[in-house]
């Protein structure tokens, strides 16, 4: 059988040429858009659209990589179709119009006159309230961006998947799946419940350290890479990061399933080698440690490891937005102050996530800096 395929390209920036020039051979490396898609098929577009964050932040896919996308659809259907379900702004249509908007999303979809769409409407599918959309689509191409996450240490091809899950019912996953082995396994259903076709990715300027929100720190890494097996292209990610493909929560689960290979060496690489893409210092969360125990140590020590958030009054704009997405109701605001209450927190990170100025940090208690070493 053959080895599942992941190219890698060079992308030095987002100029509109350039970009469309990278994702175009990217695809091209894996047989061209016409694998992938049939004439006049509807074809649904998911890049990663955390919040309202403007394009040089780096939290959302490059609108200009979503163009790139488009163009190389055009030619072969005009059902095309974008959309992303950010809970951030509580899942109201003109909060995502706002995302929509910052993202420079709206933009390039009005340029290149394809619709916008909101997931509202969801189907239940492995159990999990999904964007209808998905389904209504005869291809899902998945655009994720590259970026460091708290809880499952990457968010790439397999994490992005978790925006199909229609808005604020995040929230009440993450609420009732407080483990990373047990978010994972949720993730992991929605990728296979409805597997993208085709997944691209934009790690032109990525994110490392504490991400995905803005607590993460930019990095160039200068990549475009594609492939319709997103673990494959997870599993290349991780040794990008210098981390064992199974450290990936994500990936266990995955690889448990059957979804993919289980190490890089069952991944044929093609274009441009992994080694012109790999620093030495690519900076994990503060708390990657955690993602790496076995299920029932996590659940065991996760309260004796007493990751403490901490909200940093001097960055804080008291803006509420990490009230709104915390599943556990553990924020308030007391006396002037942004406070989290520890005998409620489940430790989700979803805070830090959404918060807009950095102003959320996780100190490590001295065990889980131990672990770390
Ligand atoms: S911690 Fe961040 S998200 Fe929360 S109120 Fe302060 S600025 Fe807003
Ligand atoms: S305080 Fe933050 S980490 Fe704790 S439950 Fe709420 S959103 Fe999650």
């Amino acid at each position: 059988m053959d080895k599942p395929k992941v190219s890698l390209v060079e992308c030095a920036s987002y100029d509109t040429a350039q970009t469309e020039a990278a994702v175009r051979k990217a695809v091209d490396l894996l047989g061209g858009m016409g694998r992938f898609v049939k004439f006049g098929e509807k074809v649904l577009l998911k890049p990663n659209l955390l919040t309202d964050a403007a394009p040089e932040k780096a939290i959302t896919t490059h609108p200009e990589v979503v163009r790139a996308v488009i163009r190389l659809l055009k030619p072969i259907t005009p059902h095309i179709y974008c959309g992303d379900s950010p809970c951030v702004w509580g899942g109201e249509k003109n909060n995502i119009d706002r995302v929509y908007e910052v993202t420079g999303i709206k933009k390039v979809c009005q340029e290149e006159d394809i619709e916008l769409v909101y997931f509202t409407k969801a189907r239940m599918a492995a159990g999990h309230p999904l964007a209808e959309w998905a389904f209504a689509c005869d291809r899902v191409i998945n655009i994720p961006k590259f970026k460091t996450h708290g809880l499952t240490v990457l968010t790439a091809a397999l994490k992005n998947l978790f925006g199909l899950a229609v808005g604020m019912n995040k929230m009440k996953i993450h609420r009732d799946n407080p483990r990373i082995a047990d978010l994972s396994k949720v993730i992991v259903d929605i990728y296979e419940v409805r597997r993208p076709d085709l997944n691209i990715l934009d790690g032109v300027v990525a994110m490392e350290g504490d991400g995905p929100g803005s607590a993460g720190t930019l990095k160039n890494v200068g990549l475009i890479a594609a492939s319709c097996n997103g673990l494959s292209l997870d599993i290349v990610l991780a040794a990008l990061m210098g981390v064992d493909a199974l450290d990936i929560p994500t990936n266990r689960e995955a690889v448990r399933r059957g979804l993919g290979p289980a190490s890089i060496g069952a991944i044929d690489i093609l274009g441009v080698e992994l080694k012109n893409f790999i620093t030495s210092d690519f900076k994990l969360p503060k708390t990657s440690v955690i993602a790496k125990m076995p299920k029932w140590a996590a659940g065991v020590l996760t309260s004796l490891l007493t990751m403490k958030l901490c909200v940093d009054a001097s960055k804080c704009k008291l803006c509420g937005l990490c009230q709104k997405s915390c599943p556990a109701g553990a924020m308030r605001r007391v006396k002037g102050r942004m406070v989290v209450d520890r005998t409620k927190c489940i430790l989700c990170l979803c805070c830090q996530e959404v918060c807009p100025h950095a102003a959320v940090d996780i100190k490590k208690s001295l065990f889980l800096g131990l672990l770390s070493r």
